[in-house]
């Protein structure tokens, strides 16, 4: 089943809202038709290619359900967009978005930014995050093969 173009660009226009309310710089991010995400700010520019199809083998086979299927492929966009924007970022040695208060990395869940620290909270609405709430961090070590 390919990704729906439309669905991953609306995440895309969101996550660039986000972008430019927490990290210094003009930031944008768009998918074009190739689905190619290209994002960066003046500094520079990153081309990532997205799988064009949902990997079915991600999510369990309740999620396709008649009941789950839409909320699945709203999360599998979102997914895809956050991590593609999220190791597009990692290659400047940036890790985003970040919670200020906990220092642990945020997750898109339901369309909410939600910390992956042991206290799990929502922060905001994906697209509504402030300067407050998150931030990015550089990476001081170079990347570490685990
Ligand atoms: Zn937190």
């Amino acid at each position: 089943m390919q990704r729906d173009i439309e669905r991953l660009r609306r995440m895309a226009q969101l996550v660039e809202d986000d972008l430019r309310a927490t990290m210094p710089g003009t930031w944008k991010c768009d998918l074009r038709s190739d689905y190619v995400l290209v994002i960066g700010s003046e500094q520079g520019v990153a081309e990532l290619a997205i799988a064009e199809d949902v990997d079915r083998d991600n999510w369990p086979e309740e999620a396709w359900t008649a009941e789950y299927h839409d909320f699945t492929i709203d999360e599998d966009a979102n997914e895809a967009i956050a991590e593609a924007v999220q190791d597009a970022l990692g290659t400047w040695g940036l890790r985003w978005p970040i919670c200020r208060e906990h220092s642990a990395p945020l997750s898109p869940c339901s369309g909410v930014w939600a910390c992956s620290s042991a206290i799990a909270h929502d922060l905001a609405d994906v697209g509504a995050l402030s300067p407050q709430q998150a931030t990015a961090t550089h990476e001081t070590a170079p990347l570490q093969a685990p």
